[in-house]
């Protein structure tokens, strides 16, 4: 085949890393890109999203975020309090991210953002979905093709054969495990000890309380932090929703480690979890109708010793799954997207024959332009949560010492997500501009090496 863009694309997954993979192809001017989902829709669970700088670039290349952006809320200030009496520890104002980053910071609905991938999708003839669909096993891991077999809900299994096999197949990834274990090595489960509750309260649902509007209307994200448990807090939708995500320690999944990683809250557990927070906190949980409580188990990885084996290589939270306390976990996977694209597209043909190795090679170039960067934001993300939520004692002290300090100088502050310095860094980044500009070097230095992601 001399035509890079003939390629069989197979993307695992329709999450937001898969929709992701399968647009990022397509605008490249991939032909054949097929998607494997077990669910039979998209599916979505009702949640906050933010959406920074960083993943705004990527999506405004593929002409999705004009329409996210819309809904979106622009934030512009983040307040860090503490939980149990609402005393502001900390005001980050950030009016000028749009200034210095070319896009704004905002916070949207998770729906917002796939639903904007996918309509992208859509509009593709390239990308052909099989939802009800899952992974079963693979074959080979190539280099020339790859050999998997999937089994749709309601037939047979079948094999597809396919010149690059994308796996976005979250957190639980089958893949990583077939992968890994080829290799001779495994991913090390990191027990966060840590759950969250995902709760939207409605504008219906908070108009009568003052205090509580003033929050919606506002283009402001808050942080309630108390020891061992936080909540972030922010309006989306057009300002009609309220989101709360929480953090707290992981007892109802750690009593019962064999459930998935999501389930059915109980309200009153919440309460009681939050109990020594401020009225306000809890006048907006009390709000969460009974039997509307969904709880999420926090889980992630230590680094993986490879993400790619032939041509098969992982993306999004199947390598790099990360607690949510930067907000980077779905713009890591999308960002993961558009650099295999561009790198798979910069493949060089040589006497009108694309070599199977060279595409290996261009995977693990990916590997390599991803791994330390999602690992450092992965890495920072857990130490933020550690800082947050420090109990009574000198670390503290020290902690809230940052945080006024930093309100006063507009610099550092122990919360990440929201610390000026940790934006430029995580915000400046153009993911697509660095694998054009560093592609071809790092693919001449794996062929120097000959290292280029085949099994041993
Ligand atoms: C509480 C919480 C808050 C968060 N907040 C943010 C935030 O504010 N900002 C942010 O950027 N990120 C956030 N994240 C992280 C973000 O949600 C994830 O990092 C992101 O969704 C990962 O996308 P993914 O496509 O890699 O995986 P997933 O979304 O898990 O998608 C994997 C897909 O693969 C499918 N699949 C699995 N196995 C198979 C199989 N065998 N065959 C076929 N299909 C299969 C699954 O059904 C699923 O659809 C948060 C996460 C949590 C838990």
């Amino acid at each position: 085949m001399a035509d890079v863009k003939e390629l069989r694309v197979s993307v695992i997954g329709a999450g937001m890393g898969g929709l992701a993979c399968a647009l990022a192809f397509a605008k490249k001017g991939f032909k054949r890109i097929d998607v494997y989902e077990t669910a039979s829709n998209l599916g979505f669970v009702g949640a906050g999203i933010q959406l920074a700088p960083n993943l705004a670039r990527v999506l405004d290349r593929w002409g999705c975020w004009a329409k996210i952006h819309a809904e979106a809320t622009t934030v512009t200030s983040s307040s860090i309090r503490e939980g149990s009496t609402n005393k502001e520890l900390s005001l980050v104002q950030m009016p000028d991210v749009a200034e210095l980053y070319g896009y704004p910071h905002c916070v949207g609905h998770r729906a917002s953002l796939a639903g904007s991938l996918f309509e992208g999708c859509q509009k593709e003839s390239a990308i052909t979905f099989h939802f009800s669909t899952a992974l079963e096993s693979i074959k080979s891991f190539g280099p020339d093709k790859a050999f998997f077999t999937v089994k749709p809900r309601d037939r047979e299994a079948y094999d597809v054969e396919t010149d690059i096999l994308l796996a976005a197949d979250g957190i639980k990834s089958p893949t990583r495990t077939a992968l890994l274990k080829v290799i001779n090595s495994s991913a090390e489960v990191e027990d966060t000890g840590q759950a969250a509750y995902r709760i939207m309260l409605s504008r219906a649902d908070m108009e009568k309380d003052p205090e509580m509007l003033e929050l919606l209307d506002s283009d402001c994200a808050l942080r309630w932090i108390g020891e061992k448990r936080h909540i972030v807090a922010y309006p989306i939708s057009n300002k009609t929703i309220y989101n709360l995500s929480t953090c707290q320690p992981d007892t109802n999944f750690a009593a019962a480690p064999s459930v998935t990683y999501t389930t059915r809250g109980d309200k009153s557990a919440m309460l009681k979890v939050y109990g020594d927070f401020c009225p306000l906190v809890l006048r907006m949980l009390n709000l969460v109708p009974e039997g509307e409580v969904c709880e999420w188990r926090l889980r992630s990885h230590k680094p993986l010793e490879s993400w790619t084996l032939g041509a098969v290589t992982l993306v999004g939270d199947a390598c790099h799954p990360t607690l949510p306390h930067l907000g980077q976990g779905a713009t890591m996977a999308i960002e993961d997207a558009a650099v295999v694209a561009e790198c798979v597209n910069a493949v060089p043909v040589t006497d009108g024959k694309i070599d199977k190795t060279a595409l290996s090679r261009a995977l693990k170039v990916y590997e390599l332009l991803r791994k330390e960067r999602t690992y450092t934001l992965v890495d920072l993300a857990a130490f933020s949560g550690r800082t947050l939520h420090l109990g009574e004692g000198k670390a503290k002290d020290e902690r809230d010492r940052q945080f006024a300090e930093g309100r006063k100088k507009g610099n550092s502050v122990p919360d990440k997500w929201a610390s000026p310095d940790v934006q430029k860094m995580i915000y400046s980044h153009d993911c697509v501009l660095e694998a054009q500009e560093k592609f071809e070097e790092l693919f001449a230095d794996l062929a120097a090496e000959k290292t280029n992601g085949v099994a041993p």
